[in-house]
């Protein structure tokens, strides 16, 4: 992978854990905090730290903002300083500002400002573990739209040692398989006579209903 240059803003525990996956996966990370023992903490979670009050247009360009490909703003309770900050790098050209919402509100007042991306930590957090305490057989899952998701399903117990054709799963429950993962391997578009055995997990496609009706089945 190229490496790109990343920003974060607001070095909390929401910015600090983006910083510090992006940092293990060998990119090359600013961390920025108006607080200076956050940025003293977060030495091990970025590639360099500094202390910076992101709400002001001459410091975002003195430490060469501009340079950025992508910005992460991660600053929490304070959403005046969060909506003037992603205001500011939209002005100054960063091309992608990913953006932290407290609320809807707030996550309405980014977008308005540019906000490439506005991400809403806890409310989706929260409905991953309804989502997974509704279909106990669905590991992971991306959402596609309001109607349709990916999700990862564990086969239900009663469809081992059988073929995708016998499952007739496109009939039956309105989904499609995209890919089986087998003890580590992934077998994608799996041809009609592919058999599934216990343990495996399909990706597939389909409806949110529909997939939950066959994330349910034992
Ligand atoms: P979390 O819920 O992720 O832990 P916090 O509210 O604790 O979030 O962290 C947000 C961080 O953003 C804090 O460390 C705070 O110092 C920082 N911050 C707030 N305002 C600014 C600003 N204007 N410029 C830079 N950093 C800021």
């Amino acid at each position: 992978m190229s490496k790109r240059q990343y920003a974060v803003i607001g070095l909390g525990r929401f910015g600090t854990s983006v910083a510090l996956r992006l940092h293990t996966a060998g990119q090359e990370v600013l961390g920025i905090d108006i607080n200076e023992e956050r940025v003293e903490d977060a030495e091990l979670s970025v590639t360099h730290a500094v202390m910076a009050d992101t709400t002001e247009e001459e410091t975002l360009k003195s430490i060469g903002i501009r340079n950025f490909d992508c910005v992460i703003v991660a600053i929490g309770n304070d959403m005046q300083s969060s909506i003037l900050t992603t205001l500011l790098l939209k002005e100054l050209g960063i091309k992608k500002v990913i953006a932290k919402a407290l609320n809807k509100n707030h996550g309405q007042v980014l977008n308005k400002v540019g906000a490439d991306w506005v991400i809403y930590p806890e409310r989706d957090m929260g409905e991953r573990v309804a989502n997974q305490l509704l279909s106990p057989n669905m590991l992971n899952y991306i959402e596609l739209s309001k109607e349709y998701n990916i999700e990862e399903i564990m086969i239900p117990v009663s469809m081992k040692e059988k073929s995708l054709r016998e499952l007739d799963l496109r009939a039956k429950y309105n989904i499609s398989a995209i890919a089986i993962i087998s003890k580590g391997e992934i077998i994608i578009s799996p041809s009609p006579d592919q058999v599934i055995h216990e343990g495996d997990m399909l990706l597939m496609i389909g409806n949110k209903e529909d997939l939950a009706m066959f994330a349910n089945i034992d």
